[in-house]
Formats: C-alpha cells, sequence, structure tokens
C-alpha cells in the first residue's frame, strides 16, 4: 500500500520557517510530488519570489533561483530559452507575481513561454506584514487598508487566472483551494497537469492556490480555514479556466 505520509524525494528535511496554519508547506510538498512522479528533479529549477517563499531553496532538492521583485517569471524565461532540455517553475505570491511583476506575469503568459507558475492566492501581503494585496477582497482589513479594502479607492481584487485564461499563449490555467483534503487532491492534480504541460511543450502553464495566512489574517489556522471558504472560494471560483488540447 503506498504511504501518504512518506516525504517527496524532492524535498529536504529541513523545518520550513513558514507560520503555523500556512499554506505554503502544503503548496511546497504538492510540487515536490510533482517532481517526483514525473522523476525531474535532477533537472528543474524553481524561481523564487520575494515575499514569505523566498527561502524555498533551503527545502527543495532541486535547484533554486532567486528573483525578487516580481522579475521570476522574466528570469525564468531567460533560463528556459537557454537551457530547454530544463522544467523551469516559479513560485509566487500575490505581491509579487499580481502586484510589482504584473508586467512580468502577463508578458510572459502571452509570449506562451514553456513554463509552470504556481501562484500563492491569501489576499495579504505576507512577509512584509500584511499590507493590502492585488488580491485583497473587498471590505478587508490589512495594515494599509485599517477601515477595509474600498473599491472607489483601491479598485477591485485581481482575478489572475481569469486575466491570463483568455491569453493565446497559455497552454493550462487553474485555480484550486488549499483547505480541504479533497480539494488539495484536486490542486494536486492541476499542478501535476501544468507541469506535464511544459515536458509536452505545450506553452505555459499557471495554477493559483488559494491560500491561508494566519499571522496576518489575525486568526487560528483553524479559522483561517473557515474564512478561505467563507470569503475567498466565493469570490474566486474553483476550476479548470483553460487546458489546450496537444496537437499531433
Ligand atoms: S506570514 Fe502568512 S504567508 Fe507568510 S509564512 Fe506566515 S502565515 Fe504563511
Amino acid at each position: 500500500m503506498k504511504n501518504v505520509f512518506k516525504k517527496p524525494d524532492a524535498i529536504n528535511d529541513a523545518v520550513m520557517h513558514y507560520c503555523p496554519g500556512c499554506s505554503h508547506g502544503v503548496a511546497h510538498r504538492l510540487v515536490a510530488e510533482a517532481l517526483d512522479h514525473y522523476g525531474i528533479t535532477e533537472r528543474t529549477v524553481g524561481v523564487a519570489p520575494v515575499g514569505c517563499a523566498v527561502l524555498m531553496y533551503d527545502y527543495f532538492n532541486c535547484d533554486i533561483q532567486e528573483a525578487p521583485h516580481g522579475r521570476a517569471p522574466a528570469i525564468a524565461t531567460g533560463m528556459k530559452r537557454s537551457r530547454p532540455d530544463l522544467i523551469i517553475f516559479t513560485y509566487q505570491g500575490d505581491g509579487d507575481l499580481a502586484s510589482i511583476g504584473l508586467s512580468e506575469i502577463i508578458h510572459c503568459a502571452n509570449r506562451g513561454e514553456n513554463i509552470t507558475v504556481i501562484f500563492i492566492n491569501n489576499t495579504v501581503y505576507g512577509m512584509t506584514g500584511g499590507q493590502m494585496a492585488p488580491t485583497t477582497l473587498p471590505g478587508q482589513k490589512t495594515t494599509t487598508s485599517p477601515y477595509g479594502r474600498s473599491l472607489t479607492a483601491d479598485g477591485y481584487p485581481m482575478k489572475m487566472a481569469e486575466m491570463l485564461a483568455p491569453l493565446e499563449g497559455t497552454s493550462y490555467v487553474g485555480r484550486m483551494a488549499l483547505d480541504t483534503p479533497g480539494n488539495t487532491l484536486k490542486a494536486r492534480k492541476m499542478i501535476f497537469k501544468a507541469f506535464d504541460m511544459q515536458i509536452k511543450g505545450m506553452g505555459f502553464s499557471f495554477v493559483e492556490l488559494l491560500s491561508t495566512c494566519p499571522t496576518n489574517w489575525g486568526m487560528s489556522p483553524t479559522q483561517s480555514i473557515k474564512r478561505l471558504q467563507d470569503e475567498l472560494i466565493p469570490y474566486f471560483p474553483l476550476g479548470v479556466l483553460k487546458e489546450k488540447e496537444a496537437v499531433d
């Protein structure tokens, strides 16, 4: 029988620095399981963001390149074009990807770069102290929106998956939540599919993971899961938004 508690080989024994109840550890594990499944760890390079996942090079057994301030898709583009034999993924939060890196991610997707992007959406800047992110929900209180996000003053939360899916360069776009075991298994399937698309040379693949940030939400891990279910999922619908068919 398969031991579901076995640690993926693509992740090491280091104790992760993430807060209790944070989704990053689960997301890391799912990526590592994909690397194990396809046997690609030795030829994979991850690109780390600025934000709480900046230290992800401490946890994966593949190579990791640091690319702060939203530049991960540009760095990934350079690596993939110069070494198309490598598997390249970026791992980015909402501040990194949807704010300071918005231009990079849109143009990378539009060019159809053959890379995989894992996007962590927890509706807040994590590492820098809980400021309002592009994904912050209407009325959500953050350190820079103490009275709640105002749609008139601050605009609407950005739905990155919906924004990227219509671009002709994208091959696969999906969004899932890391709340229940069932949804986590669906997220795993999406991540596997995204790497599979890259292995087959299908172009840009993107998986958005609705995630928790108990520390900056000011909640317990259990309350955070409930908020994810009650507030994030209704605003950011789950599912596969786009999947290109392979052409023989
Ligand atoms: S601040 Fe939030 S996103 Fe960062 S490690 Fe803690 S819970 Fe996770």
